[in-house]
């Protein structure tokens, strides 16, 4: 059965997103229930269901997630004060949409997870 989540419909045009950053291979957008002053999602227009099953041919795309994750951030003003990337995996890692992307979360002091 092909895959259908809520980010291959918003990469379809299907639902509408706020979209701060696109190119040939990923999107960036506002998360619709955000966590932080800012919450972006980065994500790969190539579908990848999580960071578990990646294979060493997507070394490439997975570098340009995180590149890009850095270049959002500094346009959103979060170098100065930090910010955090965050990759959900799997339920207990609290995944709720089964396609990989990255969380950019700052603009506030995030608790620490250590
Ligand atoms: P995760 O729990 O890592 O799978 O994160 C999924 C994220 O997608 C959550 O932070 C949701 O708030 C976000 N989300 C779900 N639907 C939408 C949507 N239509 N537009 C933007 N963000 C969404």
């Amino acid at each position: 059965m092909t895959e259908s989540t809520v980010f291959h419909k918003i990469l379809a045009g299907e639902i509408p997103s706020e979209r701060v950053h696109e190119d040939s291979r990923c999107i960036v957008i506002r998360d619709i229930n955000p966590q932080a002053p800012v919450h972006l999602l980065c994500i790969p227009k190539e579908y990848i269901r999580d960071i578990s099953v990646v294979t060493e041919s997507q070394e490439s795309i997975l570098g340009h997630l995180l590149l890009v994750a850095s270049s959002v951030a500094a346009n959103e003003g979060l170098v100065a004060g930090g910010f955090r990337v965050v990759v959900n995996c799997g339920e207990d890692g609290g995944m709720e949409v089964p396609y990989l992307h990255l969380h950019i979360l700052g603009g506030k002091k995030l608790p620490s997870l250590g």
